[in-house]
C-alpha cells in the first residue's frame, strides 16, 4: 500500500519518488501542456514513448533533454523488463505521441507489470481527444461508451455497430479522414435513431464540430473530404433530429425517376436510415401523384 500524499508527489519537489508517471501531452495545441506535466518530465530519469522522434520534438519545444525509450505494449518483453527494472530505483515517465497514454495508445501492459512488482504508479491528467470531443459535441454526457477505433472493413465495422446499437449511452469512436464517410454511411444504416457528431482537429487552428443525422454528415463529408484527426460520436437512441419531409419526398422523386418503387424506397432508406416500408408506402403515393 502506498501512503504518499499528493504533495509528496508534487513536481514542486524536484526529487521524484521512483516509479511510473503516466503523463498526458497535448492533442494539437502545445499550450495545453500542464505545468505539472512539464515539471515531472523535467524531473524523471527517462521517458518511455511510442515514437522517439515525435516525443523528441515535444521535449525540444519544452527545453527538456532526457533519455527517450521506445515502448509499445507489443514490443518484446525485454524492453518492458528494462523499464520495470529502472522504475524500481528511478522515476520513469510514460507518454504517447499525443493525448493520454493508454487511451487507444500503449501502456496498459506496462502499468499492470509495474503494479504487479509493487512499483509506485501515478497518472497526471491532461488532454484526451475522447473527453474534449464529448464536451464539445452537444450530446448527452451522463453515460458514454468509448469504442476506440472502429474496424476499417465493412463487415467488421458493421458487427461492432450492431453490437453497440442498443447501448443506452452516447457512443464515441476515433476515426480517420479517409474512412469517415463510410463510417457515417454504416451509422445511417445501423444507428438510424441516433444523432451524430463529428469533432475534428480539436484544439487546433481548424477545429470543427458538426452535428446532424448520419446521412446528412456522410453527404457533407463526401463532398468535403476531411483532413486531420477525427472523433465520431453517436448520441443515445431517440435523439435523431426529425426528418425533413420535403427533402425525403425530393429524394424519393429523384430515385423514382430511375428505379422501380421498391428499389427507390430501399435506396432512400439506406441513405436516411428511415423505415423502408414507410418509404415504400410514401413512394407509392408520390408515384400516383407526381410533382
Ligand atoms: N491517446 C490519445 C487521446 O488521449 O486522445 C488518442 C490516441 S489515438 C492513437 C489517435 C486518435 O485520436 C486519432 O486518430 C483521432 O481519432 C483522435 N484524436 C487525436 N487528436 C485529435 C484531435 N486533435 N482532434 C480530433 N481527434 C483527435
Amino acid at each position: 500500500m502506498d501512503n504518499l500524499s499528493i504533495e509528496d508527489r508534487s513536481p514542486d519537489n524536484p526529487t521524484l519518488e521512483p516509479g511510473l508517471y503516466i503523463v498526458a501531452t497535448p492533442i494539437g495545441n502545445l499550450g495545453d501542456m500542464t505545468r505539472r506535466a512539464v515539471e515531472v518530465l523535467g524531473a524523471v530519469a527517462a521517458i518511455a514513448c511510442e515514437d522517439t522522434r515525435v516525443t523528441g520534438k515535444l521535449m525540444a519545444h519544452l527545453g527538456i533533454r532526457k533519455p527517450l525509450r521506445r515502448y509499445d505494449d507489443h514490443a518484446d518483453v525485454s524492453a518492458r523488463d528494462a523499464l520495470i527494472a529502472q522504475m524500481r530505483t528511478e522515476p520513469v515517465a510514460l507518454v504517447s505521441d499525443a493525448g493520454t497514454p493508454l487511451i487507444s495508445d500503449p501502456g496498459y501492459r506496462l502499468v499492470r507489470a509495474a503494479q504487479a512488482e509493487g512499483i509506485m504508479v501515478t497518472s497526471l491528467p491532461g488532454p484526451s481527444a475522447l473527453i474534449t470531443a464529448l464536451t464539445l459535441a452537444g450530446l448527452p454526457t451522463d453515460r458514454f461508451l468509448f469504442g476506440g477505433f472502429l474496424p476499417g472493413k465493412d463487415k467488421a465495422r458493421g458487427d461492432v455497430l450492431r453490437e453497440l446499437a442498443g447501448v443506452p449511452a452516447t457512443l464515441v469512436f476515433y476515426d480517420t479522414g479517409p474512412r469517415l464517410a463510410d463510417t457515417l454511411d454504416a451509422m445511417a444504416e445501423l444507428l438510424p435513431r441516433r444523432e451524430i457528431a463529428v469533432a475534428r482537429e480539436l484544439t487546433k487552428l481548424f477545429e470543427e464540430c458538426r452535428r446532424g443525422s448520419a446521412s446528412e454528415l456522410a453527404a457533407h463529408y463526401r463532398e468535403h473530404p476531411p483532413r486531420g484527426e477525427i472523433v465520431v460520436l453517436a448520441g443515445p437512441q431517440g435523439e435523431a433530429p426529425k426528418p425533413d419531409e420535403a427533402a425525403i419526398d425530393a429524394a424519393l422523386y429523384e430515385a423514382l425517376a430511375r428505379l422501380p418503387v421498391a428499389k427507390a424506397a430501399k435506396e432512400v432508406a439506406r441513405a436516411t436510415g428511415l423505415d423502408r416500408k414507410d418509404l415504400y408506402v410514401r413512394a407509392l403515393a408520390l408515384q400516383s401523384d407526381p410533382a
